[in-house]
């Protein structure tokens, strides 16, 4: 969560409470990249573009569903056995009520982005549940308070309650933000005194096992502009790298307490945990303009996406205490690839984004949204990977986290409820006000059939766009009821991947996107001329190698269009054609068929050669070398048909 409020006004209000120290004053500044949040409700995706049905399935399917599933998997008896209310025992993971405070958040943003109603009964009810479990000294940790109470803020390692905590804070902002009901983050906010009591500047050695809370506490800082609430954010980011966890089997380094956070250069450790803290030190920065947190976060946004990101723009390549591998070690059948991890990146990447001018922080999130986030999810809205490998072989067995089929719920569900609230606010991510010496643009970040409400700092009015996008790549732009402000102009952003296009005006005028515009990715027009704009990137298929350091790839090629990638799937092959044995041959020419999808014709070359050979001995030619004409299925929808091998990146023919 994060889209909202960090340029808000920078004055810091007085309202400590006299229980709480006064925090120790930290640099507020405003950064100058000038790109800002959108106001909450200026973004509408249009429910007929992919971005919009996406939303209106995750309201319509996968928020009944996650909450249908709190009470399947025994979230909400945690709390009610607590009470006397339920003879279950505790069920799920330490950090289980965090599942039901991220379907809380689902159901703010929901509640912000078509008003609904339909949870207001069961927000009552899950607000009073929370109330009546809550300790009066504000704790709150089911697994605790009903399993092991002695463990309270003992194991901070472990037991994940400042990490629940943050999924708590999160929620309670967001149902302020979009509902005006303060009523759950009140309740967060005692707990968060309580821990600022016990760990905040000045008191006792504790920072959090998970990150998480960072960047809610700076998302509270926004939300109340109470200077502690920053103050406990910068204290736990700055504590971390004094070895104050105990690294256990699992080493200090999957905490990301190896190092002192400005001396950490290289992403390490639980991919999730890396990611969610790089959001929250970005926070700080983007609040500080602490120098020495905005060059270490530069530098690991390039290790991990110049290094240690799949194609699909998934993270974490060990199943193995679910972390980041080595540099280019980046396996496609063993990939963990955590749905938590990309939606973890987008949160991080999105903040760089604020933070400095990259274009590859919008071709990063456009990868993880059409990719790694859409594969996760299917088209019923309610069965989800955990794990997102690039290639399933015929014979790969179900494995924890990583079946072979989506799954309807997961004992460790971290998954589901974070789509949820993602995709309920996928609108803050694709549009944003810049002011700049220049004066004010409106920027369109992704390509998303939607109308947006103008920002007061370019004019009155809203903008339309209309677009089938990513099936193709022409965007149509019109104005209604514009006044615009002097020197206006809206910035369109060019995909990294695209090489040609055209602008076509309302006049029937129409060039080419010119060589400084695909350069920068970037177009620019006066906002008066945009309206009856039509907008046109090409997007034919694509060949995509990696680099030569990625040993699991090297010698292969994948395919993509637009910013789909592509995957070859067993179903779609004629029997006795297995998706290991086929071949791209030099030349291959993919081709768009009417229906959209891709079709390229590739070797067949099986092969039942010894497992070994000599290099020196006898080629083995393979029996046969026919041509096998191939459907390829963006990997978004892999496995909608039915369980089978599948693959991204195909053997090149040499
Ligand atoms: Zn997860």
């Amino acid at each position: 969560m994060t889209h909202l409020s960090f340029a808000q006004e920078c004055c810091v209000l007085d309202q400590t409470p006299a229980a709480i120290r006064p925090a120790p004053a930290l640099p507020v500044v405003r950064l100058s990249s000038g790109l800002h949040p959108l106001d909450l409700s200026a973004v509408t995706l249009h429910p007929d573009g992919a971005l919009g049905a996406w939303q209106e399935l995750n309201a319509s399917e996968t928020i009944p569903h996650c909450i249908a599933q709190l009470e399947t998997s025994g979230v909400l008896d945690n709390f009610r056995r607590l009470l006397g209310e339920s003879e279950a025992p505790h069920r799920g993971f330490v950090f289980a009520d965090s599942d039901l405070y991220k379907v809380i958040e689902a159901v703010a943003w929901e509640i912000g982005r078509s008003g609904t109603s339909a949870h207001d009964a069961w927000l009552d009810e899950m607000i009073a549940l929370i109330a009546r479990v809550q300790d009066p000294s504000g704790y709150l940790h089911t697994w605790i308070q009903g399993v092991h109470p002695e463990r309270k803020f003992t194991e901070l390692h472990w037991t994940h309650e400042l990490y629940v905590l943050g999924h708590w804070l999160q929620a309670g902002i967001a149902l302020a933000r979009t509902a005006g009901c303060t009523d759950l983050l009140d309740l967060a906010l005692s707990f968060v005194d309580l821990v600022d009591r016990r760990f905040g500047p000045g008191q006792e050695d504790g920072i959090p096992g998970h990150p998480e809370i960072e960047t809610a506490l700076v998302e509270l800082y926004r939300h109340t502009g109470e200077q502690r609430h920053l103050a406990l954010a910068q204290h736990l980011v700055d504590q971390r790298g004094r070895d104050i966890l105990p690294g256990g089997g699992f080493g200090s380094r999957y905490f990301q307490d190896h190092l002192p956070v400005r001396e950490a250069l290289d992403p390490l450790g639980h991919a999730v945990r890396q990611l969610y803290l790089n959001a929250g030190v970005t926070d700080l920065f983007l609040e500080t303009g602490e120098e020495a947190l905005g060059a270490v976060m530069r530098e690991q946004w390039e290790r991990v996406h110049t290094r240690k990101m799949y194609l699909s723009g998934a993270f974490g390549s060990r199943h193995r205490d679910e972390s980041f591998g080595n540099d280019h070690e980046l396996p496609s059948d063993r990939a963990y690839a955590e749905t938590c991890a990309t939606i973890a990146d987008l949160h991080w990447t999105w903040r760089m984004m604020l933070a400095g001018d990259d274009p590859r922080h919008g071709d990063v999130i456009e990868r993880e949204i059409h990719n790694a986030l859409a594969a996760s999810v299917d088209e019923t809205g309610t069965c989800f990977f955990y794990s997102n490998p690039l290639q399933r072989r015929p014979d790969r067995f179900d494995e924890e986290n990583a079946p072979a089929q989506r799954q309807e719920w997961y004992s460790c569900a971290c998954c589901p409820p974070n789509i949820a609230r993602t995709i309920a606010q996928l609108g803050a991510y694709v549009a944003a006000v810049r002011e700049d010496e220049h004066g004010a643009t409106l920027e369109l970040l992704q390509h998303a059939a939607m109308s947006v409400r103008l920002p007061p700092e370019v004019g009155s009015g809203t903008l339309e766009v209309e677009t089938t996008y990513p099936d193709s790549g022409t965007l149509h732009l019109s104005l209604s009821h514009l006044r615009a402000a002097p020197g206006a102009r809206l910035g369109v952003r060019i995909p990294g991947w695209v090489r040609s296009g055209t602008v076509g005006t309302a006049d029937g005028a129409e060039r080419a996107l010119s060589p400084a515009e695909l350069t920068a990715q970037r177009l620019e027009l006066a906002l008066e001329e945009a309206d009856g704009t039509t907008i046109t990137v090409d997007m034919p298929p694509r060949w995509t190698l990696s680099h030569p350091r990625v040993d699991a790839t090297r010698g292969c090629l994948a395919l993509e269009r637009g910013p789909l990638v592509h995957c070859l799937e067993q179903v779609d092959l004629p029997d006795g054609v297995e998706v290991d044995d086929l071949r791209v041959p030099i030349g291959a020419d993919p081709a768009v068929r009417e229906d959209g999808m891709l079709e390229v014709t590739l070797h067949h070359r099986s092969d039942d050669g010894e497992l070994y050979r000599s290099r020196d001995g006898p080629a083995t030619s393979p029996k046969e070398n026919p041509t096998v004409t191939v459907t390829m299925t963006p990997f978004a929808c892999w496995g909608h048909r039915g369980d089978g091998a599948m693959r991204i990146w195909l053997p090149r023919e040499r």
